[in-house]
């Protein structure tokens, strides 16, 4: 598919700079090789029901970039970042796209999705990034991935308490797990702050922002990793979706 870089990538730039983000041209290719990935490869399996490019620069891309409006995510710093059910790679591989510094891990429980993330990877050119094919309850072991990264992030995954469960116990201390949230936030953060505490994280903030070209809402919750996480949680695969905490 050929795209016309000329109509389209003026959403993503002036969303990305009102985010004070400027892209070089080689971040502007990589997305526009990412979006072509995705259209290719959703012709023959499930990775997102949004398709368009205005609109996948908007509620993929500048979605996932918002994370840098919430939390300080450094240029020249590196950090780790784990994106816990990445599925077609939101928000990690936007966020690489735009901080090469972050060193990025995508976990996810279906492999169809990995190799995708791994085509992504290649044609990209990226490094510093990995995609594994697994659940969010069995690589948070100490010999795996526990307390590995100072972010954590995910978006459209499980309801608070489940996804606390998920993603606390492969936050460092002092680190961020930030969920991308909608209009629910304040109800689902009520009913996971039981949760949350008993893992060792604490809430930091919630914040809402409006996404740029749209009248999109998006919902952040930050929580902070105050105390590690008690070695019982994460419970066995399925049982953090089934029994919330
Ligand atoms: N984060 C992506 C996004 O916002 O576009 C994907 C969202 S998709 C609705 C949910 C993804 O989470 C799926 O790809 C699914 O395989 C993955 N997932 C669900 N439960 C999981 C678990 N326990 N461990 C790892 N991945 C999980």
């Amino acid at each position: 598919m050929e795209l016309n870089k000329k109509s389209t990538l003026p959403i993503l730039e002036e969303g990305l700079q009102d985010f004070g983000i400027v892209l070089e041209e080689k971040q502007k290719e990589q997305f526009l090789k990412f979006y072509q990935l995705l259209t290719e490869w959703n012709t023959f399996m499930n990775l997102t029901a949004i398709t368009e490019f205005d609109e996948v620069c908007i509620k993929h891309f500048l979605d996932s970039a918002a994370l840098c409006k919430v939390i300080a995510l450094s240029a020249a710093k590196e950090q780790t970042l784990i994106d816990v059910g990445t599925g077609a790679g939101f928000p990690a591989i936007p966020l690489k796209i735009i901080f090469p510094n972050l060193k990025v891990t995508m976990l996810d429980a279906l492999n169809k999705r990995v190799k995708f993330l791994n085509e992504v990877i290649a044609v990209l050119e990226l490094h510093n990034i990995e995609a594994i094919h697994g659940r969010a309850e069995d690589y948070a072991k100490p010999d795996l991935l526990r307390e590995r990264f100072d972010i954590c992030v995910s978006r459209a995954v499980a309801h608070l308490s489940t996804l606390s469960e998920y993603c606390l116990p492969y936050v460092k201390r002092k680190g961020f797990f930030v969920s991308y949230k909608s209009e629910k936030a304040s109800e689902e953060l009520q009913a996971a702050k039981q949760a949350i505490e008993l893992l060792g994280g604490k809430v930091f903030k919630q914040q809402e922002l409006i996404l740029p070209h749209s009248d999109i809402y998006r919902n952040f919750i930050v929580i902070q990793k105050q105390k590690a996480t008690p070695k019982r949680y994460p419970r066995k695969a399925g049982l953090p979706s089934k029994e919330p905490l």
